[in-house]
């Protein structure tokens, strides 16, 4: 006998209803309540994850499931806020309910360890994607916004990028790795971190902040865009992981080092007057913070410089969905 289809309302109730204590209502009604705690403000966010523009067609639903989270929560980590609430939004092609019970799993997880509770969503059939709203809080001045860049500021970031970036062109067969590094990046690619922590220690002491989602260059870029400053980044200074720097193709290494996506670090500025206590934050969280620039005044514009200050092109700038 052939099992029967879970209906809409059982997938909902099975792999997605949990009990929500920091919310006033849950799954289950029109709207979930929540009450944010008094005086903050309400940091909110969403992102949309596409099969076959932001994952592959195949890729693990328990590492989908963490990472539909995870960049959300990376957005929180940027504005220095703290996560509470978390929709999903998923169109599902079949009620395939191994992969739904995996892709759950991974959400859940992320949302248990990082103290989110999911409120809500909406559940169709249709070609693989999901949506994630995340909300947050953060005390009123206290939220890092991508325009408090100053002249003179250093210009810090968390880990390292390139790796998630080389993650994919192992996956596509387009470079070879070791297969530990391989398996790293991989990781890295699939299963991002999002920097709550960090994000929420940053705040007064970082003047301005971005995840970095799109590429290093890119996204420092939007920060001198909301500043209205320039910024240079010093190419010797750049955190490489192992994988990057076993990567014998130094060209590539470059352009996945500054302008490949899919990291979910941080990058932010901070006063020169801070940098005791942002290499004590680091040693305590255990996360590498690094200086790889400076805010400079001019007009909004990155330039990357090599040793001697020479200015090094960059060739891919970021990732736009509209752009060639
Ligand atoms: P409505 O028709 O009012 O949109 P739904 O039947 O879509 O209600 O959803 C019923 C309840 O289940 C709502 O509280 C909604 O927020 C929640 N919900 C639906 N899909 C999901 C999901 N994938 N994850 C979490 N909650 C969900
Ligand atoms: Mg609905």
């Amino acid at each position: 006998m052939k099992a029967a289809v879970a209906s809409e309302f059982e997938l909902i109730q099975r792999y997605f209803t949990r009990p929500a204590p920091s919310a006033v209502l849950g799954v289950g009604d029109d709207c979930a309540l929540v009450k944010p705690r008094q005086g903050m403000l309400l940091a909110v966010s969403t992102d949309m994850l596409v099969e076959g523009t932001h994952f592959l067609a195949g890729t693990d639903p328990r590492r989908l499931g963490h990472k539909a989270l995870a960049v959300n929560l990376s957005d929180l980590a940027a504005m220095g806020a703290d996560a509470r609430w978390a929709l999903l939004s998923i169109a599902l092609p079949a009620a395939d309910e191994a992969w739904i019970a995996a892709f759950a799993g991974g959400f859940l997880a992320l949302a248990e360890s990082t103290g989110v509770d999911i409120i809500g969503g909406d559940t169709t059939r249709g070609p693989l994607a999901m949506s994630v709203t995340v909300t947050g809080e953060v005390p009123p001045g206290l939220e890092l916004r991508r325009s408090g860049a100053q002249v003179g500021d250093d210009i810090w970031l968390s880990g390292s990028t390139g790796d998630a970036a080389l993650g994919l062109a192992c996956l596509q067969g387009r470079i070879e790795l070791p297969e530990d590094l391989r398996t790293a990046c991989c990781l890295r690619l699939e299963c991002p971190e999002p920097r709550l922590e960090l994000g929420g220690r940053l705040r007064g002491l970082a003047s301005s902040a971005i995840d970095v989602s799109d590429g290093l260059a890119a996204d420092i870029g939007h920060i001198a865009e909301a500043s209205s400053v320039a910024a240079d980044i010093y190419l010797d200074l750049l955190p490489r992981s192992s994988a990057l720097s076993s990567c014998t193709d130094t060209g590539l290494a470059q352009q996945y080092l500054l302008g490949g996506g899919d990291d979910y670090e941080l990058a932010f500025t901070a006063p020169v007057a801070v940098r005791a206590q942002l290499d004590a934050l680091a040693q305590e969280l255990q996360l590498p913070l690094t200086r790889i620039g400076v805010i400079q005044p001019g007009a909004p514009r990155v330039v990357v410089r090599g040793r001697d200050g020479v200015p090094v092109a960059v060739a891919h700038r970021g990732y736009d969905h509209f752009q060639p």
